[in-house]
């Protein structure tokens, strides 16, 4: 979600928040496109995939209750090192291909 204060999207940036849409949502494993959601607000790398749900569901979601959070025992850290290691996973079997 943006706010008026962020920054510009940058191109690279713009890029990686649509690889991380392309993944199944890092909470529930619902597949993709997910959304992406901040960690910080602003900071446009720094972005895990969620399904709707997991995002902004009023009971289950990170802006929500988070009870499917608490039920999974995620962190959005663990889900941030889980989509890094999904990206490149990605691009090294792109590239061995
Ligand atoms: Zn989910
Ligand atoms: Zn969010």
């Amino acid at each position: 979600m943006r706010t008026k204060n962020s920054k510009a999207i940058t191109g690279a940036e713009s890029d990686h928040m649509q690889r991380v849409k392309e993944l199944p949502c890092s909470v529930c494993g619902a597949p993709g496109p997910s959304e992406a959601h901040h960690i910080e607000q602003g900071m446009h790398l720094v972005v895990i995939p969620l399904c709707q749900d997991c995002h902004r569901g009023s009971f289950n979601g990170i802006h929500g209750q988070r009870r499917m959070w608490l039920v999974t025992k995620k962190t959005e850290l663990s889900c941030l090192n889980e989509t890094i290691r999904k990206l490149y996973a990605d691009r090294l079997l792109a590239r061995s291909a």
